[in-house]
């Protein structure tokens, strides 16, 4: 006998009908798409649980892809059992026998969810308990502290039995709070602001704002690397390349220097609301932290908010740089944010920027361009790519190559 399958939890909570539906099939979804590369493994649905059965994966390889899943409380190698007590009580010490760390002192915790099985959960704890200790040297029991519990899960189809669990990445499965359009510059912020719309189950489209042939590709390869590394957290995602030189041209030639920066960030919103509104977006996420830089002071977003009536979603609005560095590493989009790439902002950009720019001079000075032709211009323009990063065996079969 030996641990061949994972059991995955996830909160239950104010998940009712038609919620929990959606919730688990898009979770179910997720996790087969994180195991792509594991062919062997299926994923199943049970009532408030998923069970991956590994047939032959090694469940190392196969526990790393399930850690940034969201919707995961917490997940769990575990032994399946028929509903037969002898074989329970059997598969529970073989699963207390294989089990790695510290085992000095355990505990049984079972759960009887098939309510037809004829042994009570009371009873299901000392017995196996007792089988246990029987037939292992030097343990004991010890029900507050344990080194191990022992849990015990019968459910209909088999019986499950854990003994150690692995948090899991929280928050809500990719897709279930519908999509919305990340602004996705080349910096350190905005993938940041990415993984966290993901957190709470939005599924983000990517739009950046390029400005060759002064950023160049290598910038451009930047952005589709980090917007790569976010897959990782719930699929493919579609990354929007809006080619934004004219425009910006447009901006250093017609504007006040001291406003190009309020009016480029309301003309890049402009872009990503029609982007948005044409492909079912509901929200757009952007990496603003309030007070960071000049443009992004209350003053500032007031009036380039303006422009669009959309909700901006900003996740990392109270967060101190430092904090967004510490979760930008964790999730390993640091060391790409931070390659030196030129941004299309700072190529046009003085470093007159007023701090507080107003409504009523952004609109004036905006009528005495037509900017319309050109936002359309770059919208027709806008190249789409969907992004998605290459399974780990791919991966090996192009070294061989
Ligand atoms: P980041 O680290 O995300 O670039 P930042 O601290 O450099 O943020 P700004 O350059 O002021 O801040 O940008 C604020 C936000 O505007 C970014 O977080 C991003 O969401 C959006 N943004 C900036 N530049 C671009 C771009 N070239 N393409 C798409 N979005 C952008
Ligand atoms: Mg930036």
């Amino acid at each position: 006998m030996r641990y061949d399958h994972i059991l995955v939890r996830y909160g239950e909570l104010a998940l009712k009908g038609k919620n929990r539906n959606d919730f688990e099939k898009r979770l179910r979804r997720n996790i087969q798409h994180a195991l792509r590369s594991h062919s062997s493994c299926k994923v199943k649905r049970t009532y408030g649980r998923m069970v991956i059965e590994l047939r032959g994966e090694e469940p190392g390889p196969v526990m790393e892809k399930i850690k940034p899943i969201f919707g995961i409380s917490s997940f769990s190698l575990a032994m399946k059992s028929p509903n037969e007590f002898d074989e329970i009580k059997e598969t529970a010490l073989q699963a207390f026998e294989q089990t790695e760390g510290r085992k000095d002192t355990f505990k049984v915790s079972a759960r009887r969810s098939y309510k037809s099985f004829p042994v009570r959960s009371q009873d299901l704890n000392k017995e196996i308990g007792a089988h246990i200790l029987r037939n292992t040297e030097d343990v004991r029991v010890d029900v507050h502290h344990p080194d191990v519990e022992v849990t015990v899960e019968v459910r209909e189809q088999g019986t499950y039995i854990t003994c150690g669990r692995t948090q899991g990445a929280g928050g809500l499965p990719v897709g279930t709070a519908g999509k919305v359009a990340l602004m996705l510059s080349g910096g350190i912020d905005s993938p940041v602001a990415g993984y966290l719309a993901m957190k709470r189950g939005a599924e983000i489209e990517a739009v950046h704002f390029h400005s060759p042939p002064f950023t160049n590709e290598r910038a451009r390869k930047k952005v589709e690397d980090l917007t790569k590394v976010l897959t990782r957290f719930g699929g493919p995602i579609t990354l929007h390349v809006v080619p934004f030189t004219e425009l910006q041209q447009a901006i250093h030639k017609e504007i006040p220097s001291n406003y190009a920066m309020t009016i480029m960030r309301r003309m890049m919103l402009r872009i990503t609301e029609r982007l948005a509104q044409a492909r079912h977006m509901k929200a757009i996420v952007n990496g603003e932290s309030l007070g960071q830089v000049a443009s992004q002071t209350l003053e500032s977003m007031y009036t380039i908010n303006e422009v669009t009536n959309t909700p901006i979603l900003r996740p990392l609005v109270t967060m101190d740089k430092q904090e967004v560095v510490d979760i930008s590493k964790g999730i390993e989009t640091y060391s790409i944010s931070i390659l030196p790439y030129e941004d299309c902002c700072t190529i046009f950009l003085p470093d007159d920027s007023v701090t507080k720019p107003r409504r009523d001079k952004a609109a004036y000075f905006e009528e005495g361009f037509d900017f319309e032709p050109l936002i359309k211009d770059a919208i027709n323009r806008v190249e789409t790519v969907k992004m998605e990063e290459k399974a780990a065996i791919e991966e090996e079969m192009d070294d061989l190559l």
